[in-house]
């Protein structure tokens, strides 16, 4: 017997419609009749609280149900009253619009033919990527991404050599929200080359309000996405930057990932390098070519990554391949900086074997560019 047969079934035996409807759908959840009936009675004063008619309200119910609202194992959170329905009610016109898009999306062969259940492992993947797409353009008008500096430090001087930007959308429903839960989505759509350009801007400012306000010359690096790679839009970007802020090229420092065997970083690194920007290989050592990007690409620094500075630390010859590495660097004379160093055994260490440039939670976290300011600004009136 289909659902509909089942709810005129108990039409016809004069139950309440949101009785009937409820009670069609009850056995799929597990529900006997009497039960799903004693909870549609229930339901009846929320639905006069919310002056919906009694289909609507026993849809709701059965997506309640279907949305894990409910558990019929549970007597404990038995809905046997108006303040749950009304709590139901609340959360259900928040939710349905975004979950029943969702799960019209990923609609295939359901035991209830065209009816599709919300389940909870779609949000992070087709909300929140909903949610990106959406707003994601109006945050660059709206100015809902902010530039966040994390200071670099000098062991050996215990100062600020500088700062790298990250970026933060700070939307003013949602919050903060991190790198990691919408840089992959804007990485695969294209849009991140905007945002890109943004928070370079936001760094130029940066560089040039140091210089006005008497701090001198404080180098950021900024992330370069892979999508820049493809075409030349990003240096016409970065001339028009540096030229309307009239900071030194060297200043404005850019960071690229190592990634496998790509012909497409190292020709792009080679132009940037030609017109005069410092180029900092970015997560040195989480790839596996680490060592033929230094020979085909003119890095001038080279950023330890975390993950890689953690495993060689372990033993004894990790902390050996660690020091070849700190000595190569300087051989081939170039920069190098550990990242996300978070303790003083790994400062130690890093101090030991001859790297004085880091950058980790050890010594700060990333914080708003305001606050970077004051941080500098004091730094400058102790010395
Ligand atoms: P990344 O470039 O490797 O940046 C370093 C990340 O490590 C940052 O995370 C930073 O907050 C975190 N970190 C720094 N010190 C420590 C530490 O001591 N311990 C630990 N556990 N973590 C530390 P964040 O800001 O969440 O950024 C994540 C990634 O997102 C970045 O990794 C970068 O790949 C990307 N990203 C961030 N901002 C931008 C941007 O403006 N443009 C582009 N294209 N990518 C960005
Ligand atoms: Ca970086
Ligand atoms: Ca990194």
């Amino acid at each position: 017997m289909t659902h509909i047969e089942k709810a005129e079934k108990l039409l016809h035996q004069k139950y309440h419609c949101s009785q009937a409807l409820f009670g069609a759908f009850a056995s799929d959840f597990g529900l006997d009749l009497k039960t799903a009936f004693k909870i549609s009675t229930c339901f009846g004063g929320g639905m006069r609280q919310g002056g919906v008619c009694g289909c609507i309200t026993a849809s709701l119910m059965v997506l309640g149900l279907a949305f894990g609202f409910y558990d019929s194992q549970d007597t404990e959170q038995e809905i046997y009253g108006n303040k749950k329905t009304e709590e139901f009610i609340r959360r259900f016109t928040e939710q349905m619009e975004d979950r029943a898009g969702m799960a019209r999306k990923t609609a295939k062969n359901s035991i209830l033919g065209n009816i599709v259940f919300y389940e909870e492992q779609f949000k992070d993947s087709l909300y929140n990527r909903k949610f990106i797409e959406e707003n994601m353009q109006a945050a660059i008008t709206e100015r809902q991404y902010l530039m966040y500096l994390q200071p670099k430090y000098s062991i050996s001087k215990n100062e600020i050599i500088g700062a790298e930007a990250l970026v933060r959308w700070k939307h003013p429903e949602r919050g903060m929200i991190y790198p990691d839960q919408f840089i992959p989505i804007i990485e695969e759509n294209g849009f991140i080359r905007k945002v890109d350009y943004y928070i370079w801007e936001e760094a130029c400012r940066f560089i040039r309000r140091c210089r006005d306000e008497g701090l001198g010359d404080c180098p950021i690096s900024v992330n370069v996405s892979r999508a820049h790679l493809r075409d030349n839009e990003c240096i016409m970007m970065l001339d028009d930057m540096i030229t309307k802020t009239g900071i030194p090229r060297k200043l404005l420092e850019l960071e690229i990932t190592e990634t496998v065997d790509d012909q497409q970083v190292s020709s792009k690194a080679f132009q940037l390098k030609e017109e005069g920007f410092t180029l900092l290989m970015d997560d040195f050592g989480s790839g596996y070519s680490s060592l033929n990007i230094l020979l085909e690409t003119p890095f001038d620094v080279i950023k330890l990554d975390k993950k890689f500075m953690e495993n060689m630390m372990v033993s004894a010859k990790g902390r050996l391949i660690l020091e070849q590495v700190v000595s190569m660097t300087n051989r081939l004379g170039l920069g190098l900086l550990a990242e996300g160093v978070e303790t003083k055994e790994q400062v130690e260490l890093l101090q030991n074997i001859g790297c004085d440039q880091v950058q980790g939670y050890y010594y700060a976290k990333p914080m708003a560019a305001e606050d970077f300011f004051t941080l500098l600004k004091k730094q400058n009136q102790n010395k």
